[in-house]
């Protein structure tokens, strides 16, 4: 279980200070995903990456917790530098290895540092168990202890699978949780990563038929390298890749295969290396483009940015495709 050691807290506010929700009924949000870096040079370099995100005014930052978590203290570090550099934190939190008191002593320290926004997740169930190890079975559980034990205080957003989770019995299912979460008192939707934009559609108009009112903030994840990309679709999320992105990965693709690229001296196999890594990135960027303005013409309530950490390529997506300065 998670211990975490506390200090002595501050009076929070009433209420979560910036409400989201309330600025998505004017606008499409921009906002952006880092992690906590795992090595103190990878921190080093942190809060720079935070400032040349912020240039581009993102509505808020959030930043993920390791499951069962393993990171809290690096998380609660990048909250900070998040507030510093002047924009809203949301951090990610997860009910794995976690107890309903150490969620709920956690939760107080977010608060008494200035974090009053979550996504509120269940985790991934740790490798070789059949359980979250914790008090909590699914998010839904942590949604209805926030709303119990905090009330207001959190703004709390939820994941959404709009190809369905993948270990749901059924997208029906799936949406009759999502329905849960909203009944329970989460305030908006973040989703998962979806290249298939026509599943995208039936899943919006399913959810709203099922009663789900809530904004949809579209999680997505730039196109920057093969082995990252097919990783993050296959090896826990079960995305479809869809027809375009399948043919950029085998135009460019490395032999033998991107995930064992170089020998054990770090000499590429594939003698085009270099080069396809380069171009690879290039066309990934402006798949990523086009992927922006398909989800924005929706009229979806938010672009949130997996930037993972790399804010130079995040730079370019948001100046080329105009989500700053174009209507
Ligand atoms: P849940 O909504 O609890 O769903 C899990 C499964 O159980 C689903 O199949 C659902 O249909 C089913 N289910 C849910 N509730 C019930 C119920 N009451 N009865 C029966 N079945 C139910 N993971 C991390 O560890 N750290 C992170 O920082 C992180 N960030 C993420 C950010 C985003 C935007 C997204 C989309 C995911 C993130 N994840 C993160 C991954 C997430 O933890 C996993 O996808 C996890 O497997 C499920 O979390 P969930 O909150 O969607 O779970």
């Amino acid at each position: 279980m998670t211990g975490v050691q506390t200090c002595a807290l501050p009076i929070y506010t009433t209420m979560a200070k910036v409400k989201l929700t309330e600025l998505m009924k004017e606008k499409q949000l921009l906002s952006f995903e880092v992690f906590p870096p795992k090595t103190d040079k990878g921190m080093e370099n942190l809060p720079g990456t935070i400032e040349k995100l912020c240039e581009f005014n993102p509505e808020y930052i959030s930043c993920t917790y390791g499951a069962g978590g393993g990171n809290v203290g690096r998380n609660r570090e990048v909250c900070q530098e998040i507030i510093k550099a002047g924009t809203t934190p949301v951090t990610h939190f997860t009910v794995i290895k976690n107890t309903k008191e150490g969620i709920k002593q956690q939760l107080e320290q977010y608060l008494a540092e200035g974090v009053d926004h979550m996504l509120a997740l269940r985790g991934d169930i740790p490798l070789g168990e059949t359980t979250t190890c914790g008090d909590f079975d699914y998010a839904t559980d942590l949604v209805a202890f926030t709303r119990k034990e905090f009330g207001d205080k959190f703004e709390i957003a939820v994941a959404g699978s709009p190809e369905g989770h993948i270990s749901c019995r059924s997208l029906d299912a799936d949406i009759a949780v999502l329905k849960m979460k909203q009944d329970n008192g989460a305030d908006y939707i973040m989703t998962q990563l979806c290249w298939d934009m026509e599943q995208f559609k039936v899943w919006l108009d399913k959810i709203r038929s099922a009663g789900v009112t809530m904004p949809v903030d579209v999680g997505i994840m730039p196109i920057l390298d093969q082995a990252a990309t097919i990783n993050m679709a296959l090896s826990r999320n079960g995305c479809v890749m869809e027809r375009e992105l399948a043919r950029l990965i085998s135009k460019y693709w490395l032999f033998p295969n991107p995930f064992a690229a170089k020998d054990a001296e770090g000499k590429p196999f594939d003698m085009f290396y270099e080069q396809k890594v380069r171009d690879f990135k290039e066309a990934g960027i402006e798949y990523t483009i086009k992927q922006i303005d398909a989800y924005r013409a929706l009229g979806v309530n938010g672009i949130h940015l997996y930037a993972l950490n790399k804010w130079q390529d995040v730079s370019r997506i948001i100046k080329e495709s105009g989500m700053r300065t174009l209507v």
